[in-house]
């Protein structure tokens, strides 16, 4: 006897997205769709593999990601180092420098898709999660920080989303956080004895991020920390200051968090995260800021460029906590048919049910009326068109509405398809 064969499964924290869930994430990518329409984004799809390079370049060798996250792997063909992508960002400007899109106008892009990051899965966090990512390169702003950030409310908006709260910062310009880097190394190094050991190892290579610590016994010598705040310069002030006037003025509300430095490193300027409190640890639901330094990091001609990414698993457990439905889509027809005249007439059917614009079903796979039906009606299809022999002869068909009162009635397709569009 042979061993049974066991059952290959997913990878932990790599989820398949089930049909029964799909019309949540329809609906969500279709609103993002229109909402990023209605601001002129235009859409690029990047590839899901890059060279390793890329993102240590972009991104960084001291962060999380870089660090512990990423699935790096050689290529057995050529020993290539590669890497699937853990964002978005460094793949989008890549391309962009690699086919030259900034050389007439400033661009403003978006693109969604799956990321993948070596965490340990738990609600909100997985292995392969899915972005929506924005972009726009050329500008050197506030307008455009104003921009993204107001038009990340009017998702919200869109979507209903509820509770969640933006936080913004500026993290200054280069200048001002190697002034303030100074302060902070000085004040760090007065009190070796208190931080861990992640902080020790940052203190000289990336002491901003000590900051960022999440270890709650580091929580009141983070508090008492010198402030980026208090190391900027006239010019970081005034981008500062007018993208909050421009956020006032459109009426979005914001809480200035002077912690708040991300987890990537290229960011300069304006940082900002919508957070929520009701998906426990994991409330970040989008993120993002200005990098006007990455283009030159990683070769390009030195540009100004501001982005974020949203977390879609995390929005639509929001939506799910908030007892969101999506919209229903229901096939307008499931086609049931009897007998050879009415099987060839069924197919007839069916097809220029399409030909109209309507969405039908054809049963397949035979069997009583009697147990079609019961397929009909557990399809969710609006009718029922039910053909047999008889209807065949007479090119007609019946037809029997599934989700609301009304008749059954025996019509021609003409007469079928009026009905079905009525309603
Ligand atoms: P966190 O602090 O939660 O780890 P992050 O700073 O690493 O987030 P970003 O790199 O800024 O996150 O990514 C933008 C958004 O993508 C996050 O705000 C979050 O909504 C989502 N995200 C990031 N990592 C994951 C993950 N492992 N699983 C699900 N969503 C994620
Ligand atoms: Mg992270």
């Amino acid at each position: 006897m042979s061993s049974p064969v066991s059952q290959v499964q997913a990878i932990r924290g790599m989820n398949d997205i089930l049909p029964e869930q799909s019309p949540l994430w329809e609906f969500f990518e279709d609103t993002v769709r229109d909402w990023l329409h209605a601001y002129g984004y235009k859409n690029i799809r990047m590839p899901i593999v890059e060279q390793t390079g890329l993102f240590k370049r972009a991104i960084g060798e001291v962060t999380d990601i870089v660090e512990k996250e990423m699935y790096t792997f050689t290529d057995a063909l050529n020993g290539e180092s590669l890497t699937l992508r853990p964002e978005g960002t460094a793949s989008c400007v890549r391309a962009v420098l690699q086919h030259n899109l900034l050389y007439n106008a400033p661009q403003r892009l978006w693109y969604m898709g799956p990321m993948f990051r070596h965490e340990r899965p738990q609600k909100g966090r997985y292995r392969q999660f899915h972005q929506v990512g924005v972009e726009s390169l050329g500008f050197a702003g506030p307008d455009i920080d104003a921009e993204q950030i107001i038009m990340t409310a009017r998702l919200w908006k869109r979507l209903g989303l509820q509770d969640v709260v933006l936080e913004i910062n500026t993290l200054g310009s280069q200048e001002d956080r190697a002034r303030h880097r100074a302060r902070l190394v000085h004040y760090l190094e007065q009190h070796l004895d208190l931080l861990d050991e992640d902080s020790k190892r940052r203190l000289h290579t990336n002491p901003l991020r000590v900051l960022d610590s999440k270890n709650p016994a580091m929580h009141e010598l983070v508090e008492a920390a010198p402030k980026l705040l208090d190391d900027l310069d006239e010019a970081s002030l005034i981008h500062f200051d007018a993208l909050q006037a421009m956020l006032r003025a459109a009426g979005v509300e914001y809480r200035i968090n002077p912690r708040l430095v991300r987890g990537l490193d290229y960011y300069n300027f304006t940082v900002f995260e919508w957070v929520t409190t009701r998906l426990g640890a994991q409330g970040t639901v989008c993120a993002g800021g200005r990098y006007d330094g990455l283009i030159a990091q990683i070769g390009g001609k030195p540009a100004p460029a501001c982005g974020f990414a949203m977390g879609v698993e995390r929005l639509l457990a929001l939506l799910e906590e908030q007892s969101f439905q999506p919209p229903e889509k229901p096939v307008d027809a499931y086609v049931v048919h009897q007998g050879e005249t009415a099987d060839q007439f069924a197919f007839q059917v069916v097809e220029q049910l399409r030909d109209q614009g309507l969405s039908a079903i054809l049963h397949c796979g035979g069997g009583s009326f009697k147990s079609q039906m019961k397929k009909a009606d557990s399809s969710g299809a609006r009718y029922a068109v039910i053909i047999g022999d008889d209807e065949a002869a007479a090119g007609q068909l019946t037809l029997k509405p599934l989700r609301e009162l009304g008749e059954q009635a025996r019509v021609n397709l003409a007469g079928a398809i009026e009905i079905i569009r009525s309603k």
